[in-house]
């Protein structure tokens, strides 16, 4: 199992079993709400659990989909789809364990001139579903 929370500590959570190897997202939207860029794990809503959600809110980012934010301490923590979700993106800085990272999307997007990962995947857009087949086994 993985912990993760805030960084109030007023929004917790835990995973289980799996999650998707870390994707660093550069689009425009991760930019305002991150920094310059994002760095979010991912997994089915069966192998997470929120422990505490007191101070949690959600901002709808887009047509389709939120992001989930600590309302005392400003930390940025999940994406999710709106309607129908069956998984969530989780901020990897939340963790308390280290997820090995497997590649960036919205790299067309990229703002910042450090290099990061430089031998990793890349994605001009989404890597259309492609990386949510490289899953970290949680021991
Ligand atoms: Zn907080």
């Amino acid at each position: 199992m993985i912990q993760g929370s805030c960084l109030c500590k007023s929004v917790a959570f835990k995973i289980y079993k799996e999650t998707r190897k870390a994707v660093i997202c550069h689009c425009t939207m991760c930019q305002k709400s991150n920094g310059e860029f994002s760095s979010y794990t991912k997994t089915k809503l069966s192998n997470f659990k929120l422990t505490q959600k007191s101070s949690l809110r959600w901002y709808h980012s887009s047509k389709n989909y939120r992001r989930g934010f600590c309302f005392k301490c400003g930390s940025s923590l999940f994406f999710q789809k709106i309607k129908d979700a069956i998984d969530i993106a989780i901020s990897t800085g939340s963790l308390k364990k280290n997820i090995s990272t497997i590649g960036h999307i919205y790299y067309q997007d990229k703002k910042s001139k450090l290099i990061i990962g430089k031998n990793l995947k890349k994605f001009k857009k989404s890597s259309n579903g492609i990386f949510d087949s490289y899953l970290f086994k949680i021991k």
